[in-house]
């Protein structure tokens, strides 16, 4: 399968950063919003980026310039119809998500594979309501996507090979590294990370430690880049709860439910740094523990 047009939805934190990789790659980049300020940040976060990657030697001042070339933004989902592959990542929302493919869907060419960067919903329950559940797989990258060196590729019920394929030679391309996941909720990156998350929120709703010395604990204490409060507020809460949800409601078992103070700061719309509060507040110069 040629794979040379990419079509992403959703131009917040994941889809800005798959454009940015997937144009650097060599690859024409449909990009497309319902938020034509999401838009306007996409391109304005990919060229900051870019810049800082120029700015270190790690891309030439003519790769930035063509890469942007590359990336066309358009708030009608219409124009993704010549994708060769199409790259869901909109709100981690499961009638969104399938909203968006039965809008697209007639648009498309038969040979269109298509993909969801879902952190966690049911890849052959959303292929299933497509016209090709077999050209259908999860292509779930990791937070931020210019930095992060893992692309989990999980295969439906239904996914061909070809499809597996095609989906790896372009994680390849990207000079990244695949793991292939089978689709069951979260699948094996969030399936272990997010109960770890959700158990720190645990541990400061029920007062064992402080946003600070919870983080630091794990900092220092297991040697993590970042603490587990931190992480959440950087991935965004929303999405956390969102993840925890499915695990809960998919495995039915009780060691997934959310924290409620997760669910109290997510319906606070305190969702980490894309609000500027979370966990820690970030309106000022330096980030403040909000408990
Ligand atoms: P985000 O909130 O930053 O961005 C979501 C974007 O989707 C917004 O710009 C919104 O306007 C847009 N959107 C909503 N409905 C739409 C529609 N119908 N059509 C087109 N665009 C629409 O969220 P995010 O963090 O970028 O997450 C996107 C997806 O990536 C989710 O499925 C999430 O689970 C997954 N993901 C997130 C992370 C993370 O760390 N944040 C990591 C891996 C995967």
């Amino acid at each position: 399968m040629d794979i040379q047009t990419i079509g992403i939805v959703g131009a917040g934190q994941m889809g800005n950063g798959i454009a940015h990789v997937m144009a650097l790659a060599g690859y024409d980049v449909l990009l497309t919003d319902v938020s034509a300020e999401a838009l306007q940040k996409a391109v304005d976060t990919i060229t900051g980026n870019l810049d800082r990657q120029v700015g270190r030697g790690k891309v030439s001042e003519a790769d930035r310039d063509a890469t942007l070339k590359r990336i066309v933004t358009t708030q009608a989902l219409a124009d993704l119809g010549q994708s060769d592959l199409v790259i869901e990542a909109a709100t981690e929302r499961e009638t969104v998500k399938q909203a968006i493919f039965e809008d697209l869907i007639p648009h498309l060419k038969p040979t269109t594979i298509l993909t969801s960067n879902t952190s966690s919903i049911s890849i052959t329950r959303l292929a299933s309501r497509t016209d090709r559940p077999e050209k259908f797989m999860g292509f779930h990258f990791m937070n931020p996507v210019p930095v992060m060196q893992l692309v989990e590729l999980i295969r439906g019920i239904a996914t061909d090979k070809e499809t597996f394929a095609a989906c790896r030679a372009v994680v390849e391309k990207l000079g990244k590294t695949a793991a292939s996941a089978e689709d069951f909720p979260a699948f094996i990156v969030n399936r272990i990370l997010m109960p770890m998350i959700n158990e720190a929120v645990y541990t400061l709703y029920e007062g064992v430690g402080s946003v600070e010395s919870i983080d630091s604990s794990l900092k220092l204490g297991a040697n993590h880049p970042m603490g587990p409060l931190e992480l959440a507020d950087f991935i965004g809460l929303d999405t956390c709860l969102a993840i925890m949800n499915v695990l809960h409601d998919g495995l039915a078992d009780t060691k997934y439910r959310p924290c409620p103070l997760l669910t109290k700061y997510v319906e606070a719309g305190w969702l980490g740094r894309k609000s500027q509060r979370g966990f820690y507040d970030y309106r000022g110069d330096v980030p403040v523990p909000t408990r």
